[in-house]
């Protein structure tokens, strides 16, 4: 070894010890005849301390030293006249005897401390140096303890981590594919995997029981703000379970990590049906930090000549506690945000219970004192609350009233990084109608079983079969999901037949999977968690990219590899590819 100790360990104990230390230079400060420097590495940082007076050459030698130079130091461990009590070593410092310059460095492009000046792109370029500040190395570290922690708590309830191929088969089902060329079999292609969902199903008939597996998965989707092309799962499947076991399994991985990682006890999970989510919070991954629920007004605003409400489908209000006194300005903010296209709405209504106990809407026109009071005790308001409410089509009013109480929420505070609410949300439709390709989509994939008791709807009413499916949603994000599979063959193939294959389309691309149901498929569910998201979420923040070493920018693109990247035409020959030019 190069070092007797880390940058992160040396404490007032080791005082008068002889060490040896190799690390970065993070910083130096020269005050007259002493000079300091910061040692960083991945544990810590250790001051280093030369004198003018004792050893002039040797602190002639340290004010020569780069940022970011690697040196490797000889010193005695000394305590510290002036003390920084915020780190691990901050009561002692190294009087050295000795520097051994183990490489130069350019200056670094940004300042690689806690608060850095460089700006994304560039902390891209350079990620290996990003990584040496702490906010991104704590994200690793945490991902790394995140990691741990899964195989721990599966391992020692008898899962087995079995790794699944990365060149499969494309399918049309989900998301767009990520293809591979094939030089062997020119023309043909594989395709990256979006979930090892059939070969885990594959390993329920295989008889191996209990599989687990944190695996890289690859969606070519349009990027949206958090989204990575490449993203990691915790991929579960067990077999001769019922729904109800597997939600207290993974109740059970949610609990052993927040334990872990955060020493907190999230408790037992809640459940909702999707139905209830959708009613009560507009939404199927409800933030339940804070109440606000979505309350239905329709019996009470209708029939009272205003146009807007008469014609809705849905009325719907919120109650913003303790905002009654809010400024018409704020409110035609308000208004405004729910106007922007991105929420859809066509205008807001609000009342307000006054804290003298009077009564006052933007619709005074149509409805007295006496029926705002109705709404507000159906809304369970209190003088000094403020209702705001939408109306229209259902489906469209209740996203928007989602979108506005997740926004209330933000500006009244109610959603603390530090506190954390999860649930299970079940029940979900077997199926959605898609308008553009004018056919029935399985919402979660095609291998999700329908409920026994609404199977007879198949075919006559898609639209109502529910799922035996799940998510698993903490402060209104979906860290997992997953359901119980189908393990019949002629079920599964009428559930390909209700999303339009063909037999021999169905046969040709999962036919693979049909087979293996032949000989003797174990009933068998499971899930799987967004690993990076979980990652984000222990770390409280709200960018999957921290917590991923080398990440993809919006567009898709690792800026400090430079790919995806063009091939030379001798490739392309190879792989019988053709580029127009
Ligand atoms: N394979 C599914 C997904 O990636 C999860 C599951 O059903 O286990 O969403």
């Amino acid at each position: 070894m190069l070092r007797s100790h880390t940058c992160g360990e040396l404490t007032i104990k080791n005082a008068g010890t002889q060490v040896t230390l190799c690390g970065w230079m993070q910083r130096s400060r020269d005050l007259g005849g002493m000079t300091f420097v910061d040692l960083r590495d991945r544990y810590g940082i250790t001051q280093l301390v030369f004198n003018m007076d004792t050893n002039a050459s040797l602190c002639e030698q340290a004010r020569k030293l780069g940022r970011e130079y690697v040196i490797k130091i000889s010193g005695v461990v000394t305590e510290r006249s002036n003390k920084n009590l915020k780190i691990p070593t901050g009561e002692i410092e190294i009087m050295v005897d000795a520097i051994d310059v183990l490489n130069e460095s350019k200056t670094p492009p940004f300042t690689i401390e806690e608060n850095t000046d460089g700006g994304d792109d560039l902390r891209m370029k350079y990620r290996y140096l990003d990584i040496r500040r702490n906010t991104v190395k704590d994200a690793l570290l945490l991902r790394a303890q995140v990691a741990a922690g899964t195989r721990n708590y599966l391992n020692s309830i008898n899962f087995v981590e079995i790794e699944t191929p990365v060149l499969i088969k494309s399918t049309p089902e989900g998301a767009r594919d990520f293809v591979v060329p094939s030089r062997m079999n020119q023309g043909e292609f594989y395709a990256l995997p979006q979930s090892p969902q059939t070969f885990k199903q594959l390993l329920m008939v295989a008889g191996m029981d209990k599989y687990y597996q944190l695996v890289k998965c690859f969606r070519d989707e349009d990027l949206r703000a958090d989204r990575q092309p490449e993203f990691t799962q915790i991929d579960c499947e067990m077999s001769f379970v019922e729904q109800e076991d597997i939600l207290n399994t993974f109740e059970g991985l949610i609990q052993h990590l927040f334990k872990n990682i955060k020493n907190a006890d999230i408790g037992n999970l809640p459940r909702m049906t999707y139905a209830d989510a959708m009613k009560t919070y507009g939404n199927d991954k409800p933030d339940i930090r804070f109440e606000m629920k979505l309350v239905e007004l329709n019996d009470l605003v209708k029939g009272k000549n205003f146009k807007v409400v008469d014609d809705a489908e849905v009325v719907v209000a919120i109650c913003a506690k303790g905002c009654s006194e809010y400024s018409r300005k704020q409110l035609d903010e308000l208004t405004e945000w729910v106007k922007r296209p991105q929420i859809g709405a066509t205008g807001l209504v609000y009342a307000r219970w006054n804290a003298d106990g009077s009564l006052k809407s933007s619709v005074d026109k149509f409805y007295s004192a006496d029926d705002l009071k109705t709404w507000m005790e159906k809304c369970g308001a209190q003088q000094g609350d403020l209702l705001l409410i939408l109306a229209g089509e259902t489906n469209k009013t209740r996203k928007a009233m989602s979108e506005l109480r997740l926004e209330m929420g933000n500006r009244l505070g109610l959603r603390n990084k530090d506190v954390y609410k999860a649930l299970w949300v079940l029940d979900f439709p077997l199926l959605e109608w898609n308008e553009e390709a004018k056919r029935w989509h399985a919402m979660h994939h095609p291998f999700t079983s329908p409920k026994p008791e609404d199977v007879s709807w198949l075919e006559s009413s898609p639209g109502n079969v529910r799922a035996n499916a799940y998510d698993m949603v903490i402060n209104g994000v979906e860290v997992g999901g997953g359901s119980i599979r189908i393990h019949n063959k002629t079920l599964q193939q009428k559930m390909f037949s209700v999303l339009g294959f063909t037999n021999e389309d169905a046969q040709e691309q999962f036919g693979f999977l049909m087979n293996a149901f032949e000989y003797g498929a174990p009933p068998h569910g499971g899930i799987a968690f967004g690993f990076d998201r979980l990652c984000s979420l222990f770390g409280g923040s709200d960018s999957i990219r921290d917590y991923i070493a080398f990440p993809k920018n919006n567009s898709g693109r690792d800026v400090m590899i430079d790919s995806p990247s063009k091939i030379s035409d001798e490739q392309l020959k190879e792989l019988a590819l053709q580029i127009k030019k």
